[in-house]
Formats: structure tokens, sequence, C-alpha cells
């Protein structure tokens, strides 16, 4: 019997533990002064009500002989996936309903979906990025090199033909830089994938906060996606899913190669491994992409825009380089003087009593920058906002 040793090579991530030790130790320390998070990543504002309501009518069907559900389709029911396919219709972007599968979120089907690829490929992962890309690469035992996102290239590498690979990840707007590619810069990244025969895998977590209408939405949107692409999309960010848990994987029916077909691998790992998303959370799903749900949805989406403003205006007062706070709830700056991310996370917490996510533990390009996020409340991001300021133009 052996284990899988691959996850001796896993770098051990201290980062999220790290911060909310020093926190703690720093209020412990200090209780009479108030510390302010802006480094969580995770929504704060409750589900909408279209959606609370239509997870209640779903409980009450499941308490009824007629209206009770037992196992589902392991892809979705039709009724999810018809609203995500008018949902994409709705910015020009055409799926399949068969091309659709739901699940219980994008980290979920990020991790599987390595099932259905062979270990000996190379995977190009952005540096610095979401840590799962990575992680899960190397459980599996695979060669992960990086693609440098700089503050030279705006956190935005773009292709390199003299690299080889087989399997990219994009994530786009980006966790943890903000940074959103444009529908001109992925189609680089498409052309440079169907040259070098690789398949793209395209996070779109962040998607509801794109504004400006250069910005991709999905990798649909790029001609010849279709031949190279797999989407991830997630409702934690749209709909504040990230207690319920949703999303969905999306494969053309074209995409394959070595005599297979990828979304016919998919449905068969999902068979195989996946019994599907609960009924009562795909209700809750299908309630989003109502006319009402959507409107509720997009008032609190406009309320961490609005944060994420309040902080870009305050880097941009300060004259602080930084990339997100557009189409991202993140904003992504260059720690001031040269400082290193610990460093100015240090400062931050000790002297304006602020908690920041130091870069550095997003990849070795990320030393030297820090997250701010927007998923705090208002008034927490407002008086965040003028503590900084008050402390960096001293
Ligand atoms: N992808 C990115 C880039 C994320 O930042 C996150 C969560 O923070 C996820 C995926 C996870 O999405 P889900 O909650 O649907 O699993």
């Amino acid at each position: 019997m052996k284990y899988n040793t691959n996850f001796s090579n896993i770098a051990q991530n201290y980062l999220f533990a790290e911060v909310a030790d020093r926190s703690a130790k720093y209020a412990a320390a200090h209780p009479d002064k108030k510390v302010l998070k802006l480094g969580i990543g995770d929504v704060t504002l409750p589900l909408a009500p279209a959606v609370i309501s239509a997870m209640h009518t779903a409980v009450d069907e499941m308490a009824k002989k007629e209206t009770f559900k037992g196992y589902g389709p392991y892809e979705g029911y039709d009724f999810l996936r018809q609203a995500i396919k008018g949902y994409y219709k709705d910015f020009g972007v055409e799926i399949g309903m068969d091309e659709i599968f739901v699940s219980d979120g994008a980290k979920s089907d990020l991790g599987n979906i390595l099932d259905i690829f062979g270990t000996d490929n190379t995977v190009l992962v952005p540096d610095p990025v979401y840590p799962v890309y990575v992680d899960t690469n190397v459980m599996a035992g695979r060669k992960v090199i990086f693609a440098n996102a700089t503050k030279e290239n705006g956190f935005l590498p773009m292709p390199d033909y003299s690299v080889d690979c087989d399997i990219i990840y994009i994530c786009s707007p980006n966790n943890p830089t903000g940074a959103a590619y444009s529908v001109a810069q992925l189609k680089e990244w498409v052309d440079y994938a169907l040259k070098k025969g690789a398949v793209i895998l395209y996070d779109c977590a962040y998607e509801s906060f794109i504004t400006e209408k250069g910005a991709a939405r999905s990798i649909f949107q790029i001609e010849g996606a279709r031949g190279c692409a797999i989407e991830f999309y997630s409702f934690s960010k749209i709909a504040g899913f990230t207690g319920v848990r949703c999303g969905c994987t999306i494969i053309p029916k074209e995409l394959g190669g070595d005599g297979l077909n990828a979304n016919k691998l998919w449905y068969r790992r999902q068979a195989t491994k996946y019994n599907g998303t609960p009924y009562i959370i795909q209700a809750g799903a299908a309630a989003v992409f109502t006319k009402e749900g959507m409107a509720q949805i997009k008032e609190n989406i406009a309320y961490y825009q609005a944060n994420a403003a309040t902080i870009a205006k305050c880097m941009d007062e300060l004259g602080i380089w930084y990339t997100g706070g557009k189409n991202s709830p993140y904003i992504w700056l260059k720690c001031p003087n040269n400082m290193g991310s610990w460093e100015f996370f240090d400062l931050l917490l000790n002297e304006a009593q602020v908690v920041g996510t130091p870069g550095a533990g997003f990849g070795k390009n990320g030393e030297g920058f820090l997250r701010l996020t927007a998923f705090g409340s208002s008034q927490t991001t407002q008086e965040a906002v003028s503590r900084i300021k008050k402390l960096l133009s001293k």
C-alpha cells in the first residue's frame, strides 16, 4: 500500500492562518483598538429574497409525495441549465444545454476536471494566482510552470510562444490581482492554445463584477475558444452562494483529442463520482436569473462595487499603483516605499488597525503587493480608507 507522495510536494500555505494569527495577537494586546478587516475574500451580504423564496418553495415540494425529488440528473436540472444558457445568451454567447454541467461550485470542478487529463501534461499557471490551480496539479504529480504576472504587464501575462504547455489556467477577473483581460487579449491566448494543442481552463468566478465594455465576460466570446477551452462559472460571488454552493462547468461538444471527447469524458466522470447538486440549491440558483432575482443581486454587487471604488479612490489620491477595483472586488496595490508584503501588512495593522492580505502568499510575484477586498461593510471600508489615508499622508 502506498500513499500519494505527491502530497509532500504541496507548499504549505500559511497565508490566511498567519494573517488571522497576527491580527488576533494584535487585538489581544490592544483591546481598546478596533481592527478593521479588508482581507476577507468571502461575501458578507445575505442571499437575495428571490433566492430564499425559491428555496423555501423547493423545501415545501420535498415535503409532499407528489413533488418530492430523489436523485437528480448528474448534469443538473433542465430548468437551471436553461436559465444559465439564457444568461450567457444575454451577452451574446450561445452555449448548448448539453454543454452545461451544474455542480457544487467552481472550486470542486477546477480540481475534479483534472480527472479527464493525463498526468504527463505540463501546466501553465499565472503567478500570482488563486492557489487551487497549483495545488491540485501538484497532488496529481503534474509539472507546473508559471507565467509571470508583474507590474510591467499590468498583472496580465500574455502568451510566450517559446513556452510549451498542455493545460493553461486563466482567471479573469483575477484573484488576487483584480486585473481582467480584454476580449482582444484573450484572443491571443486562444490563438496560442490552438497552436500548441493546449486546453484553457478559464475561471470566471468574478465575472459579475465586470463593468468595462472591452473586458471579457466569458472565454466563449472569443472566436476559436470552443476548440480549446473549458469555463468554470460560480454562483458564489454573483449571488452570495459561498455557503450555499453552486456552480457550473461549460464544455463545448467539439472539444477533444486522442479520439476522446472532453464533454463526454466529463459526463462520465460526473456520473461516476457525483450524484448531482441538491434540488433545493438548484431551485435557488435558478431564481438568480429571474428578473426579480437579477435586480436584487445587482443591488448587492453595486454595494461591493461602491466599496471597491472607495478603496480605489483612496489609492488614486495617495498616488499608489494598483490593479483591480473596476472589474473586481479586489484592489491589488504596490506597497509604498518598496516595502515587502508582510512589512506593509504589519504597518497597516499596527498603525492603522487595518488588515489586508499580503500578496507574497499568492506566488513569488506577489511579493511587494497587498490585496484589499470590497466585501466588507460600507462603513468598515470608509473607516479603513480614512485611516490608511491618514497614515500614508504623514
Ligand atoms: N475561483 C476563484 C478565482 C476564487 O477566488 C474562488 C473563491 O474564492 C473560487 C473559484 C471558488 O468558487 P466556488 O465558491 O464556486 O467554489
